[in-house]
């Protein structure tokens, strides 16, 4: 993996998610960075036309350096089942509809393994991170957490697909963990120590 300092002192974080940014805010203020967001700049978001979550996010962050001329940072994550052949994958919001009704794409991943005869429940969630300058070097990095599908959903604590997913060594779902707890374990803090190891002073 190709690293670079980041010694610039400002970062446009390219997300128009409200909790991304202020999860990532929170991690970079600490080190005494200015965060500015998309959202701040007036950037548009793109398409996420890449099949992978490194390309999405390294597509994410690579328009934002472009056009703010500022260091961006990225993230793509998304569940992947190992029985559905990787699905949803980069399509894991699209599955919940224009509604973002979860529920919908929890249920559908359900029928789907429900179908298979083999009882493979196995599963993981990754967050692949894209640093980004206006030269164009890019770090990227990938985080992951490991686990397995339960069913009925459980727990109302956490989002998206949360409630079904638990990572090994634990018996309880994403959903019913204490929010700390999961922001300790997850493909999004393996992803961001990486980054930070890579490319942040301590
Ligand atoms: P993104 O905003 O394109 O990265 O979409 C990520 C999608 O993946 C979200 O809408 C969630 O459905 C799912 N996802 C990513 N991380 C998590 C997580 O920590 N818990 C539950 N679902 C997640």
């Amino acid at each position: 993996m190709q690293t670079r300092l980041f010694t610039e002192g400002r970062i446009v974080v390219a997300t128009h998610n409200p909790g991304k940014l202020r999860e990532i805010r929170a991690l970079l203020v600490d080190k005494g960075i200015e965060v500015l967001s998309a959202v701040d700049l007036g950037l548009k978001e793109p398409r996420e036309t890449e099949d992978s979550f490194t390309g999405n996010a390294l597509l994410k962050a690579r328009t934002a350096s472009k056009t703010s001329g500022l260091v961006a940072l990225a993230d793509d994550s998304g569940l992947v089942v190992d029985a559905l052949g990787g699905e949803p994958g980069v399509y894991s919001a699209r599955w919940a509809g224009p509604d973002k009704d979860f529920s919908i794409a929890m249920q559908k991943i359900e029928d789907r393994l429900s179908e298979n005869i083999s009882p493979n429940r196995r599963a993981h969630f990754i967050c692949s991170l894209s640093l980004v300058w206006p030269d164009d070097f890019d770090v990227t990095v990938e985080g992951r957490v490991n686990g397995h599908l339960i069913w009925p959903p459980r727990g109302d604590r956490g989002f998206g697909y949360d409630p079904i997913f638990v990572a090994d060594g634990y018996d309880i779902t994403f959903g019913e963990m204490d929010p700390s707890q999961k922001h300790s374990i997850s493909h999004r803090a393996d992803a961001f120590n990486q980054l930070m190891r890579a490319c942040f002073r301590a």
